[in-house]
């Protein structure tokens, strides 16, 4: 059944958003992960609208670590102590793999018991819109529209696969890596990007047996990045233990994600999230010319051809490429 829905009411939901209103937040942030073509112009017309800025108070923090690293368990036990604290927290998820099962395990409500129900939290499961760019275009614009619905705070989760940590680093103040306790040539199993882009590091299920393993990791991974990070106002990643379980020491993690942005400063602050806005502005770019190239009718016309030819050996890939290039621009 094609019922055509009325046009997107433009200025009646940034006004609902702007009032907080869940069902305005909720409705705008499936408007931003929308591909259709009118979703997307009514999307950009919200931002606008929206009037998004780069000294918005909101405090944007990644939250990454492999599967069953106690992710959401942590988030939960976090996101409740903000909302005790008299804070409004949203929740978002970047998933690669939601892009291709169509469903995403992260910022799953029943994975977050307490936090689904508690008024002053908003969970919102990732987006699965086709591509990690994709994915990472809708979860940005739904970190606005929660920022100018007045949350005090969005966590956006993320697992330890491909580009999806970097792309999350990308778009938020602080990154804090999740691990479980390594000691010794575990260490090497850490991706050595991610001790690159992480501001704060937990140790995770700091509880029970495996307490005392996990101070002797955390502290033996904070002697190692005390070698790699040198310079007088070099901010070296802290290293600390916890336990999302249990709650324990989830408030350290959050003072030290607050002295991360204590030591970027308010203008340090703005200047990243300017460059980040400008390497977010060369994403959506690239991703728009990449969508452009897919639906070129001049290269569908000469796909095959150029697939079985390249296939065959009989096409040099520069030739290839020339000739495809040569069929978009035509
Ligand atoms: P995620 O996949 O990273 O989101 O991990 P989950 O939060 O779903 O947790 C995976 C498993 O580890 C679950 O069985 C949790 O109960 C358990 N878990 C999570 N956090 C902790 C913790 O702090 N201590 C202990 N002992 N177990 C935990």
């Amino acid at each position: 059944m094609s019922v055509s829905k009325p046009p997107v009411d433009v200025d009646a939901l940034a006004a609902g958003i702007r009032a907080g209103r869940r069902v305005d937040v909720s409705r705008a942030i499936t408007l931003v992960e929308s591909s259709r073509a009118d979703h997307r112009e009514a999307a950009r017309a919200l931002l606008t609208a929206l009037a998004p800025s780069t000294d918005s108070p909101t405090v944007r923090v990644g939250i990454s670590g492999v599967p069953g690293v106690g992710k959401s368990t942590f988030i939960e036990a976090l996101g409740t102590h903000l909302t005790g604290l008299g804070l409004k927290v949203g929740v978002l998820a970047v998933d690669p793999s939601s892009v291709r099962t169509g469903g995403s395990v992260l910022g799953d409500k029943t994975r977050m018991a307490r936090l689904s129900v508690d008024p002053n939290a908003y969970i919102r499961p990732s987006p699965s819109a086709g591509t990690l760019g994709g994915v990472a275009r809708a979860t940005t614009q739904a970190m606005l529209v929660l920022e100018a619905a007045g949350y005090d705070v969005v966590l956006v989760e993320t697992v330890g696969v491909g580009q999806s940590e970097v792309t999350v680093a990308g778009m938020v103040d602080t990154f804090l890596f999740l691990t479980l306790a390594r000691t010794g040539d575990q260490l090497q199993g850490i991706k050595k990007g991610i001790l690159e882009i992480a501001d704060v590091i937990a140790v995770n299920k700091a509880d029970g047996d495996r307490e005392t393993e996990a101070k002797s990791a955390a502290r033996e991974l904070a002697g190692a990045l005390r070698m790699v990070y040198s310079g007088a106002d070099a901010w070296v990643p802290p290293v600390l233990t916890c336990s999302g379980l249990e709650g324990r020491d989830v408030d350290h993690v959050w003072r030290r994600i607050n002295e991360h942005r204590e030591h970027l400063g308010r203008e340090g602050l703005a200047t990243k999230r300017a460059e980040q806005q400008l390497e977010f502005t060369w994403a959506l770019v690239r991703d728009e010319l990449a969508d452009r190239l897919r639906r070129s009718p001049g290269v569908a016309a000469i796909r095959d051809q150029v697939r079985e030819a390249v296939l065959a050996g009989d096409l040099a890939a520069p030739v290839a490429a020339d000739r495809l290039l040569a069929a978009y621009d035509d």
